[in-house]
């Protein structure tokens, strides 16, 4: 992809002081819903309103989404409020029910960006339009695959192109719906600046009490825009309840985020602390995550020594982890004192750990 430059004119045509927000429904549910979210939504900062209108369901029988109907609505949120509006699209035949009803922005799912047969259906039906197309990563995270979706839109003559981080599905469970795997989308950044990124901290997080702290990383880690999923009776909704935001909490949001503002000062020095500080934020993250888990396999040999009567301290074994340690450190550029007082310590909360299971 040579000009990934040109691939933000949609975005800078918008002539935002502001991040891009897109916010709506998960799903379209009845035309007075539709309608009702997007009068709330109206004179506020979101730009496009979203509604997904065929649902790409874990299983068969859930709702599945109203179909080719609901374009008709969102015809309708355009010329009531002014709005632009988007929806998410499948397969060839969505893409050219989208176009014909003159939908603002189409995005493709996380379930079709894994599958290079349906990215290749949809890139051929998309040949050659002018509307945005926002490529969400895949399910998995491969940074690959993600790319390789995006250019195969890219090679179709769409020029409008963005791309929407949604997180990644693990088998191991963890407060995350889809675990944001930060560093992912830093290396996308990394290689292609240019693209815009959005944010959808609704898929990412799952429970609408944790949507402002993604957000807020998205934005200090300086993401293009946000996708929030809005719905003026969450509860209820038909699809995604949990993670869905009322109009007003998604106001309340806007309000309460950080932006950076462009001064001198911001783009030679605070800019690119704030976002080297965030970067920082996400690896102590994943450092207090991994000795959680280290410490969690400590409490598994502690009872197993409890059983077997062992000691907990076994020497011959420690020195071994420390000189494997400091080579393993030294390739990194840690110093060998760093690294023996950082495991002199993380080995000494082994011992707590495993004294209190003996002990008990
Ligand atoms: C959605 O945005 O409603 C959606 C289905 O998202 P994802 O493809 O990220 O699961
Ligand atoms: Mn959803």
């Amino acid at each position: 992809m040579e000009n990934t430059k040109e691939m933000r004119t949609w975005l800078d045509d918008l002539n935002l002081d502001h991040p891009l927000v897109i916010a709506g429904p998960c799903s379209a549910e009845t035309e007075e819903q539709v309608l009702k979210i997007a009068h709330e939504l109206k004179d506020t900062d979101v730009s496009y309103f979203r509604a997904g209108i065929w649902k790409p369901r874990t299983r068969p029988g859930m709702f599945e989404g109203v179909g080719a109907l609901g374009l008709k609505w969102l015809q309708k949120v355009k010329a009531e409020t002014g709005m632009k509006v988007c929806t998410e699209v499948a397969n060839a035949a969505h893409v050219k029910l989208a176009l014909e009803h003159d939908i603002d922005m189409l995005w493709i799912g996380a379930r079709s960006t894994v599958s290079p047969f349906i990215m290749q259906e949809i890139a051929d039906a998309l040949e050659g339009t002018d509307k945005p197309v926002l490529v969400k990563n895949p399910v998995n995270p491969d940074l690959a695959l993600w790319l390789g979706g995006i250019e195969r839109i890219y090679s179709a003559g769409v020029k409008n192109i963005g791309a929407i981080h949604r997180g990644f599905s693990t088998y191991e469970k963890t407060k995350y719906r889809n675990t944001p795997e930060w560093q992912l989308a830093i290396e996308f950044q990394n290689k292609y600046p240019d693209i815009p990124l959005i944010n959808d901290p609704s898929h990412i997080t799952g429970k609408r009490d944790m949507i402002f702290d993604v957000c807020q990383t998205a934005l200090d880690l300086n993401f293009d825009g946000l996708m929030v999923e809005t719905h003026y009776d969450p509860e209820n909704a038909w699809s995604d309840a949990a993670q869905q935001v009322t109009p007003d909490s998604l106001k309340q949001i806007m309000r309460d985020l950080k932006v950076k503002k462009a001064t001198e000062t911001a783009v030679s020095y605070r800019e690119p602390l704030e976002n080297l500080r965030a970067q920082i934020n996400v690896v102590d993250d994943q450092l207090i995550d991994l000795l959680g888990k280290r410490m969690q396999v400590a409490d598994k040999i502690g009872e197993l020594k409890k059983e077997q009567n062992v000691a907990v301290l076994q020497s011959r074994r420690w020195n071994e982890i420390l000189g494997n340690m400091v080579m393993e450190g030294e390739s990194r550029g840690l110093s060998e004192e760093f690294v023996l007082k950082m495991f002199k310590a993380i080995h000494q909360e082994s011992i707590n750990h495993q004294e209190k299971i003996i002990n008990n």
